[in-house]
């Protein structure tokens, strides 16, 4: 049997170039860079709640990078270290190879490395702690959003929580619709060239992982103002579209998670800028509607008339 510290060597150590000191010693030591400030976030993963037990171990690894990743994005940081807390229920190698392929083969590809965890024995769980960097006074921030700003979102919504409702059979999907649909969930991209280039544009952002009613609701409170959004511009994958006339595929495209795209607001000066960002980064960057004053959040259909919306942000304790 491998012991805790063959485990760690064996599969989360690698070279940690841009820290002091890496995976070894009591701690990691960082030094950040002048003019920038640290920005943390941590999240957790539980099996049974976030990935089912039957996920590929090479599509939780990365998932769960790229939820962290996501949350550096929506505040323009440039991810640079992550921490790695890790219950397992045994020392299953193959799992701990797939799980470690998914996860180096994400952080690779933005530069992050990881410094430190903990590897303990229980139920599964993973709980990644990432560390990014922000030019100081720049972070993309939820209470910056000012009436007459313009709210974008970038690529498409609704595709992940397709994908789960096909999964759990609440909806059904051919094989080629399927197909489109399942990378949304289980490989999440995280936004980050996005979330870097919004730094000197947006007013405020936030990363769509509970739906966009909810999230965009909390840009809304956290910055006192309202917001009118027209459901005929919502940016959908063409599987979504084709079904959008059931509710459960309509509500998706409102309250479904795990799109981890950015909703962002911007002022209108600035739309022409973001329409050239859309291009250079070949991702869809569309305006779906206004910030206004007051409080709360209309949803308009085609004919500008307010639609009858219920649907409410996944909410673990709702
Ligand atoms: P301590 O006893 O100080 O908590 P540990 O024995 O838990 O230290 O860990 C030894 C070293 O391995 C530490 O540097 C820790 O950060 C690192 N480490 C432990 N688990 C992981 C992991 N899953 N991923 C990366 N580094 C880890
Ligand atoms: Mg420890």
């Amino acid at each position: 049997m491998p012991s805790e510290f063959d485990l760690i060597r064996q599969y989360f150590t690698r070279p940690t170039p841009s820290a002091l000191l890496g995976v070894g010693d009591d701690a990691a030591l960082l030094q950040i860079s002048p003019g920038m400030e640290l920005a943390v976030s941590v999240d957790m993963l539980v099996e049974g709640r976030h990935f089912a037990p039957q996920d590929g171990p090479g599509t939780v690894g990365h998932k769960s990078l790229a939820v962290n990743l996501s949350d550096m994005a929506a505040m323009g940081a440039r991810p640079r270290w992550a921490t790695l807390a890790l219950a397992l229920p045994a020392a299953d190698e193959k799992w701990l190879r797939g799980f470690a392929g998914g996860f180096f083969g994400l952080a690779g590809k933005f530069g992050v490395e990881l410094i430190g965890g903990d590897t303990t024995r229980g139920p599964l769980n993973i709980c990644i702690q990432i560390m990014g960097e922000v030019p100081s006074g720049k972070a993309l921030r939820r209470d910056g959003a000012k009436a007459g700003d313009e709210i974008w979102v970038s690529g498409v919504l609704g595709t992940a929580a397709l994908a789960l409702a096909f999964r759990q059979g609440r909806v059904e999907l051919d094989q080629m619709e399927a197909a489109a649909c399942l990378p949304a969930l289980y490989v999440p991209q995280p936004r980050v060239a996005l979330g870097l280039s919004l730094c000197d544009i947006a007013t405020a952002a936030i990363d769509v992982s509970d739906g966009l009613l909810a999230d965009l609701g909390h840009i809304l409170e956290q910055s006192g103002v309202g917001a009118e959004i027209h459901f005929e511009t919502l940016p959908l994958h063409e599987v979504v579209r084709r079904h959008i006339e059931l509710d459960a595929v309509k509500n998706c495209t409102l309250a479904g998670g795990d799109d981890y795209e950015l909703c962002f607001t911007a002022p209108v000066t600035r739309h022409a800028e973001l329409l050239a960002l859309s291009q250079k980064l070949a991702l869809p960057l569309t305006c779906i509607g206004r910030i206004v004053g007051g409080a709360g959040l209309a949803v308009l259909d085609g004919k500008g008339g307010p639609m009858p919306v219920n649907a409410k942000g996944f909410d673990h304790f709702a």
